[in-house]
C-alpha cells in the first residue's frame, strides 16, 4: 500500500497539471485545439497504476509523438523512475526525448542533466562524465552538472580533478565551503603516494591538505606516520601535539602510535605530562585510559584506580567503568571485578564507536568519507558522556 501511494502522489500532481493545462489551452485557443486528454495518456496512467510500468512508459512515450505540451510531464516521469531505482526506464524515457525534433534548448539541457544523473544512478560513470562535460563545455558555470562531474570524479578516485571541480564549484558558490572536502581530497593522493612508499610525495601532498584546510586532523595523523616510518619521533609526537589544538577528537585514535613515539625516545613521563595538559573538553575515555596506563606504569596499580575512579565522574563511560573493574580493589582484582569487565565488555562489543555528526551514520569502524551522506571529515569518535551512549 505504501508503494501505492508513492505512485499515487506524483501521478495525481501530473493529472492535476495536465488538466490544468488543457482548461489553460481551452480558454486561450480556438475550441478544435482546446485539447480534451489524449487516450493514450489515460491509458499510460492505467498502466502506471496496474503496476505495468514498462508499458506505461511505450503509452506515455507515444503521447510525446501525439502531443509536446507533455514533455515536461515526461521529464517528471524520468525522474520519478530514477528515485524509485527503475533506473533503465528513466534512461528510456530521457534518451528519447533528446531525440524530440525542435525541443527548446533549455529543456535540452535539463534532459541531458536528467540522463546524466540516470547514468549515475545505474553506475555508467563515463556516460554521465560525457554528457556534462558537454554541458559544461557549452554553459562553463553549469552548477549542477558541476555538482554531478564533482560525484562523478570522487566514486572514480580521481582526486585531481575532483579538486578541480570543487574549486569551481567554489566560485560558483561562495556560501559553501569546499576547503574541507579538497583537504581530503590531498590525503586521498598522500595516502596514494605511501602505499607506493613515496614517502616525499605524500609529504607534498598533505602540505596542501593544510594549506588548504589547517584543521584537516587527517593530515596531521599522516603526517606523523610518516615520521614514524622514518623514526623520526620527535617530528610525529610535534604532528600529535598539533593535532591536539587542531582536532583533539581524533588523538584517542592514536595512543597506541604516540605511546611508541615517547617510548622511543624513553619519555614516557613527557607522554603523561602532554596527556594531562589536555583541557578536559578535548578528553575522551581512549586518552583518559592512556593517562591511566601510564600512571599505572610509572606510580602503580592502586594510583591509577583513584585516578581513573575521580575522571569518570566526569567522563563516564563504559569502556572507563571496565578499565576500573580490571584494576581491582586495594589488594588484587577480584573474581567479581573481573565478572563486571566481562560483563561490560559483552555490553560495549557491539555498539558503535562513531556516527556522522551530519547524518548520524553510525559504525565501529573510522570513515573519512561518510558511507551514507557522503560528506568528508564528519565521522567522528562518539563522546557523548551519557551511561549507555559514551563507551
Ligand atoms: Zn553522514
Amino acid at each position: 500500500m505504501p508503494e501505492l501511494l508513492w505512485l499515487l502522489l506524483p501521478v495525481a500532481a501530473a493529472s492535476g497539471w495536465y488538466v490544468a493545462r488543457c482548461e489553460y489551452r481551452r480558454r486561450t485557443q480556438p475550441v478544435n485545439e482546446s485539447g480534451s486528454i489524449p487516450q493514450e495518456y489515460i491509458k499510460g496512467l492505467n498502466y502506471l497504476l496496474n503496476e505495468q510500468p514498462d508499458k506505461a512508459v511505450d503509452t506515455f512515450l507515444r503521447v510525446v509523438e501525439l502531443d509536446r505540451d507533455t514533455l515536461e510531464l515526461h521529464l517528471a516521469l524520468g525522474s520519478l523512475f530514477r528515485k524509485r531505482g527503475e533506473v533503465d526506464r528513466a534512461i528510456r524515457i530521457h534518451q528519447r526525448l533528446l531525440e524530440e525534433k525542435g525541443i527548446p534548448d533549455s529543456l535540452y539541457r535539463y534532459t541531458l542533466l536528467e540522463l546524466a544523473k540516470d547514468y549515475m544512478s545505474a553506475g555508467l560513470l563515463d556516460r554521465a562524465e560525457n554528457l556534462c562535460l558537454e554541458l559544461v563545455d557549452s554553459q562553463p558555470g553549469h552548477i549542477k552538472a558541476l555538482t554531478v562531474l564533482y560525484e562523478v570524479y570522487q566514486q572514480e578516485k580521481d582526486w585531481f580533478r575532483a579538486i578541480d571541480i570543487a574549486r569551481k564549484l567554489a566560485t560558483g558558490q561562495r556560501e559553501l565551503n569546499y576547503q574541507t572536502d579538497i583537504a581530503h581530497f590531498y590525503c586521498e593522493l598522500a595516502d596514494a603516494a605511501l602505499l607506493q612508499n613515496e614517502l616525499a610525495n605524500a609529504s607534498r601532498f598533505l602540505d596542501k591538505a593544510l594549506n588548504e584546510d589547517h584543521h584537516c586532523g587527517r593530515a596531521y595523523l599522516q603526517q606523523a606516520a610518516i615520521a614514524q616510518r622514518s623514526a623520526q619521533w620527535q617530528q610525529a609526537i610535534d604532528s600529535y601535539q598539533t593535532l591536539a589544538s587542531a582536532a583533539p577528537y581524533l588523538l584517542g585514535e592514536v595512543v597506541t602510535e604516540m605511546e611508541q613515539c615517547y617510548r622511543s625516545l624513553n619519555a614516557q613521563a613527557k607522554m603523561l605530562d602532554f596527556l594531562a595538559g589536555i583541557v578536559p573538553e578535548n578528553q575522551n575515555t581512549d586518552l583518559l585510559l592512556a593517562r591511566t596506563a601510564l600512571i599505572q606504569h610509572q606510580q602503580g596499580r592502586v594510583a591509577a584506580r583513584d585516578f581513573l575512579s575521580t575522571q569518570l565522574k566526569t567522563i563516564p563511560s563504559l569502556k572507563g567503568i571496565k578499565a576500573l573493574a580490571e584494576l581491582g580493589g586495594d589488594d588484587t582484582p577480584t573474581e567479581h571485578n573481573q565478572l563486571i569487565a566481562a560483563a561490560v565488555a559483552n555490553i560495549i562489543k557491539d555498539k558503535p564507536l562513531y556516527h556522522c555528526e551530519h547524518c548520524g551514520f553510525a559504525s565501529r569502524v573510522m570513515h573519512w568519507n561518510c558511507p551514507s551522506c557522503k560528506c568528508w571529515g564528519n565521522v567522528k569518535p562518539i563522546r557523548e558522556f551519557r551511561w549507555g551512549a559514551s563507551i
